[in-house]
């Protein structure tokens, strides 16, 4: 678009119309309520993006039966996951509704906006990620 200006704000939280770039940082599991910390998975956080983003990376191989750290919720906006890795290098289960489904990376899950859901890790290695299809950001709580 030609004659177009667009103000970038870096490193700090910006109006959902305007462009930002906001670091994904370090912050814990269990500063959100529904979730429990795991010794496997480093959580980071766009923490001040528009759009919520998190990020869940499993970098040793998880072991033993799934690694349960997230209570099923649900939220009046959509949710969509991405498992990110090389073939079946990570698995996790997924609850949509009355449903469990088991997701094998790479792939993507869509969650419409009301459906129960949760995602648990039971095996592998890989990224995790959440983006909430949101704006403004709705309050933390995930
Ligand atoms: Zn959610």
């Amino acid at each position: 678009m030609a004659g177009a200006t667009v103000t970038i704000v870096t490193g700090a939280a910006g109006e959902a119309g305007e462009a930002s770039v906001t670091p994904l940082v370090p912050r814990p599991l269990s500063s959100q309520s529904r979730y429990r910390d795991i010794p496997e998975l480093r959580r980071l956080e766009a923490t001040g993006s528009p759009s919520h983003v998190v990020v869940h990376h499993i970098d040793e191989e998880a072991v033993g039966e799934a690694r349960d750290y997230c209570d099923v919720h649900a939220h009046p906006f959509a949710e969509l996951n991405l498992l990110l890795g090389d073939p079946g290098s990570l698995v996790f289960d997924i609850v949509l509704g009355d449903e469990t489904i088991t997701a094998v990376s790479p792939t993507t899950v869509w969650i419409p906006a009301g459906v129960p859901h949760s995602a648990n890790l039971r095996s592998g290695h890989g990224t995790f990620v959440v983006v909430y299809l949101a704006e403004p950001q709705p309050d933390p709580g995930h």
